[in-house]
C-alpha cells in the first residue's frame, strides 16, 4: 500500500523541479509502482483534481471550512492562520507550518485512537469521499471532523498536499497535458503512446480510467458511454467566409446560436445534461430534458445550444442563460422568465455505438432520423460552397440576434475536446478573451463591502502558469456587483489589505481597445480599456487563453493599425 508520504515527497521533488520533462519523468516513475486501486487517484491528484466529473462529486470545501480544520487540528487560533496565510499567500504552506507547531496531543486521541498511525493514499483518499459525500444539516461539522483529522495525523510535508488538494490547487505545474504524458511513459511497454492515451482520455475524460487501461494495454477498448460527459469539440475562428469557403470547400454552414452549449445523454428515458465544463446542469434545465425525450433513440448522446428566447423572440443575454445555468431552486420560476430553447447539431453516440468516427454528414442524417417527429430541435443547416450564399445565412443569423456562422467540415470526425480547422467560427466582433480571474479589490465609499475590480491572467501554454495581464473593472450595477461578491466569497485564498487572491476558477470573457506591452505585467502585455463582457461560467480553466493568443492578438492588431 502506497503511503500518502511518498505521494508528498513526489509533489514536492515535482514543485522544485522546473523543466517540465524532468517533471514529467518523476510523476512517471511514481506512477509506475502503483496498485490498480491507487492509480487513478494518483492521476488526478497530480493534475490538482479529486474526483473525475462522471462521479459527479464536489468536494464542497472552501477556504474558510480548510483553516477552520487546521486551526482545529493544530491547536491554533483561526487568526493566526490567517495572518500567516497573508504572509505566505499558500494554504499549503500554512498547513505545514501549523502542523509542525501542532502540540502533541492531536485529535487522534481525541477520537479514541492510541497514536497517529501513517496515511496512505488510499486512507487521504477515502477521507475526501467522505467530505464529498457530506450531506444534510450536519454536513458542515462532517467535513471539518473529517480535514481536522487528515491534519492531525499528516506530517507538515503531507499537511502542505492535503492542503492544497483541499482546494484543488496542487502549484506543482503539472496540467492535464503532463499527467497524459507520464502516463504513456510509464506504460509504454504495455503500448501506450501520447497519442493512443490522448484519445482515450478525450473519449472518457477520466484519466484514471485511462491509466489503468494504459497499464493493462486496453486503451483501444476504451470508448464513448452513455452517462459519461466527454470533452465537446470546439471551432477555430475563421479569418472570413470566402477564406473559410476556400478552406473546406463546400462546407455544411450552420448559425452560431447565442446560447450555452448542452452535451445530453439519453439512456432510455432518463436524461442527463451536462455544461461546457461538464458539469452536470440537469435538474436546472427541465425543458431541454423534456425536449430531449421527444428523441426516438434508446440511447444517445446529442450536442447542441441551449438558448434563451425573450418575449420578442431573440436571443437573450447571455448572462440570462448562466443564471439558468446556475439555479438550483424555484427552477420552475427562473424558467417562466427565462425560457431555454435546444438546438441540436450533432450526434456522437447512437444505441451502444460510438459515432464520433463517421463523417459529419451521416451523423447529421441519423441526427435528423431520430428527431423526425420534433423537427424544431434541430440547429438549420445547409450545405454550401457559394461565398454569396454563406454570407446571406450570416446576414440572417446576425438580424435575429445570433453570433454568426460556423462553417464546418462535411467529412470530419468529432474530435472530442480539439479545437481545429474542421469546424470555423465566424464572428462581426472583434475577438474577446477568455481570462481567469487571480485576484480582486474592494470597491471604495458605497461599494466597500463589494469587490469592483479583478486581476486578470492569461495561461502559459507550456508551464501552466498564470500570468497577469491587468485589472478590469467590471462597470455593473451593485446588484449584479453583489452577486460576483458572494460567488467570489468561497474562493478567497488570502486578503492582503484591499485586496485579495483568488482562487483561479471563474473565466471572464473581457473586450478592450488595444494589447500593449507592459513591463508590469508577468505576461509583459496589458489590455487598455478593458471591459467585462461576460462571466463565462460554462467555461473551465482549460478554456482561458493562453499567451500565445494574446500575442497572435497582439501581432495582429499592429499589422490592422497600420492601414487603419
Ligand atoms: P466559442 O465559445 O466562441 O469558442 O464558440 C464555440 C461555441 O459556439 C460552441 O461551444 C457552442 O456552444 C456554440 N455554438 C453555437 N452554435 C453552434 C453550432 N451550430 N455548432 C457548434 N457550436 C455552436
Amino acid at each position: 500500500m502506497t503511503s500518502f508520504l511518498a505521494f508528498a515527497n513526489l509533489c514536492q521533488k515535482v514543485e522544485a523541479t522546473s523543466g517540465s520533462l524532468e517533471k514529467i519523468e518523476l510523476v512517471a516513475a511514481f506512477l509506475k509502482d502503483l496498485d490498480e486501486a491507487e492509480l487513478p487517484v494518483a492521476c488526478s491528484y497530480v493534475m490538482g483534481s479529486l474526483f473525475p466529473p462522471s462521479l459527479d462529486l464536489d468536494l464542497g470545501v472552501g477556504p474558510s471550512i480548510l483553516y477552520e480544520a487546521i486551526a482545529k487540528a493544530c491547536g491554533c487560533q483561526a487568526a493566526q492562520v490567517s495572518d500567516m496565510l497573508r504572509a505566505t499567500g499558500d494554504p499549503g504552506m500554512v498547513a505545514s507550518a501549523m502542523v509542525e507547531r501542532r502540540r502533541p496531543i492531536g485529535f487522534a486521541a481525541f477520537l479514541g485512537e492510541k497514536e497517529a498511525v501513517p496515511l496512505s493514499l488510499k486512507d487521504v483518499h477515502d477521507r475526501f469521499l467522505s467530505i464529498a459525500r457530506a450531506s444534510g444539516k450536519r454536513s458542515q461539522d462532517t467535513k471539518v471532523k473529517n480535514l481536522q483529522f487528515l491534519f492531525s495525523q499528516a506530517s507538515p510535508l503531507e499537511a502542505r498536499y492535503i492542503a492544497r488538494l483541499a482546494i484543488e490547487d496542487m502549484r506543482i505545474g503539472v496540467g492535464e497535458g503532463g499527467v497524459r504524458d507520464a502516463v504513456a511513459r510509464a506504460f509504454s511497454g504495455s503500448g501506450a503512446s501520447a497519442e493512443n492515451v490522448e484519445r482515450a482520455y478525450n473519449l472518457t475524460n477520466d484519466m484514471g480510467l485511462v491509466a489503468v487501461a494504459a497499464r493493462r494495454g486496453t486503451l483501444g477498448e476504451l470508448s464513448i458511454m452513455v452517462n459519461r460527459p466527454i470533452k465537446v469539440m470546439l471551432a477555430q475562428i475563421g479569418e472570413s467566409i470566402p477564406a473559410a469557403i476556400g478552406e473546406i470547400g463546400t462546407a455544411a454552414v450552420e448559425w452560431k446560436y447565442d446560447g450555452a452549449r448542452v452535451q445530453i445523454h439519453k439512456d432510455g428515458d432518463s436524461v442527463r445534461i451536462f455544461s461546457r465544463r461538464l458539469e452536470n446542469v440537469t435538474a436546472s434545465l427541465p425543458e431541454i430534458v423534456k425536449a430531449a425525450r421527444q428523441i426516438s433513440a434508446k440511447s444517445a448522446i446529442l450536442d447542441g445550444e441551449a438558448v434563451a428566447i425573450g418575449k420578442d423572440g431573440r436571443p437573450m443575454a447571455f448572462q440570462e442563460i448562466l443564471k439558468r445555468f446556475r439555479r438550483k431552486y424555484n427552477v420552475q420560476t427562473l424558467a417562466a422568465k427565462i425560457p431555454l430553447r435546444l438546438f441540436l447539431f450533432d450526434l456522437i453516440y447512437l444505441d451502444g455505438k460510438s459515432l464520433v468516427d463517421l463523417p459529419l454528414t451521416e451523423r447529421r442524417a441519423l441526427l435528423e432520423q431520430i428527431a423526425i417527429a420534433s423537427p424544431d430541435l434541430l440547429a438549420d443547416q445547409v450545405m454550401s460552397g457559394s461565398v454569396e450564399e454563406s454570407e446571406e445565412i450570416y446576414r440572417r443569423a446576425l438580424l435575429a440576434g445570433h453570433e454568426g456562422l460556423i462553417l464546418k467540415n462535411p467529412s470530419s470526425v468529432y474530435a472530442p475536446g480539439k479545437r481545429g480547422k474542421n469546424w470555423l467560427k465566424i464572428k462581426p466582433v472583434m475577438e474577446t478573451l477568455d481570462l481567469v480571474v487571480i485576484g480582486a479589490k474592494w470597491g471604495e465609499g458605497r461599494r466597500a463591502s463589494l469587490l469592483g475590480s479583478y486581476r486578470l491572467a492569461c495561461r502559459d501554454q507550456t508551464t501552466e502558469e498564470l500570468l497577469d495581464l491587468g485589472w478590469v473593472a467590471t462597470g455593473l450595477t451593485d446588484e449584479a456587483l453583489a452577486e460576483l461578491t458572494e460567488m467570489f466569497s468561497e474562493l478567497i485564498i488570502v486578503e492582503k489589505g484591499m485586496e485579495l487572491e483568488i482562487k483561479p476558477a471563474v473565466i471572464f470573457e473581457v473586450a478592450y481597445e488595444e494589447i500593449q506591452h507592459s513591463p508590469n505585467y508577468s505576461s509583459g502585455y496589458a489590455l487598455r480599456f478593458p471591459r467585462m463582457v461576460a462571466v463565462r461560467d460554462d467555461k473551465s480553466l482549460d478554456d482561458a487563453d493562453t499567451l500565445e493568443r494574446v500575442v497572435s492578438l497582439y501581432k495582429g492588431q499592429r499589422g490592422r493599425g497600420k492601414t487603419a
